[in-house]
């Protein structure tokens, strides 16, 4: 029996492609990263600068670390379409910014 998958399994093929290469695993590790560019983070950066304004988790001279010791108020997430990588950072407020490149699309 083949293990070939049909061609509109198309995700589950990107994922075999990416585990086969030797960089993706490192020993018993899976290895997952994340890239961005400058021109997203710039787009980041802008929507921050305004989102600072209102939220709770900025940090002030009074509370320098509002989201607690450690940090970890932005989540960034990425994910596979057939189409491109959509990446969206979302705040612990609640706060989401898309700096997805449709334009690359
Ligand atoms: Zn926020």
């Amino acid at each position: 029996m083949s293990t070939e998958l049909p061609d509109n399994w198309g995700w589950i093929k990107r994922q075999q492609e990416r585990m086969s290469t030797p960089e993706y695993i490192e020993g018993e590790k899976i290895v997952r990263t994340f890239t961005t560019n400058l021109r997203m983070e710039k787009k980041l950066y802008e929507l921050l600068n305004e989102h600072i304004k209102v939220c709770p988790f900025n940090p002030t001279e009074e509370n320098p670390f509002p989201a607690g010791a450690i940090g970890g108020v932005l989540t960034y997430s990425f994910t596979d379409t057939h189409i491109g990588q959509v990446c969206k950072v979302n705040c612990a407020c609640g706060g989401e910014f898309d700096i997805t490149e449709y334009e690359d699309w």
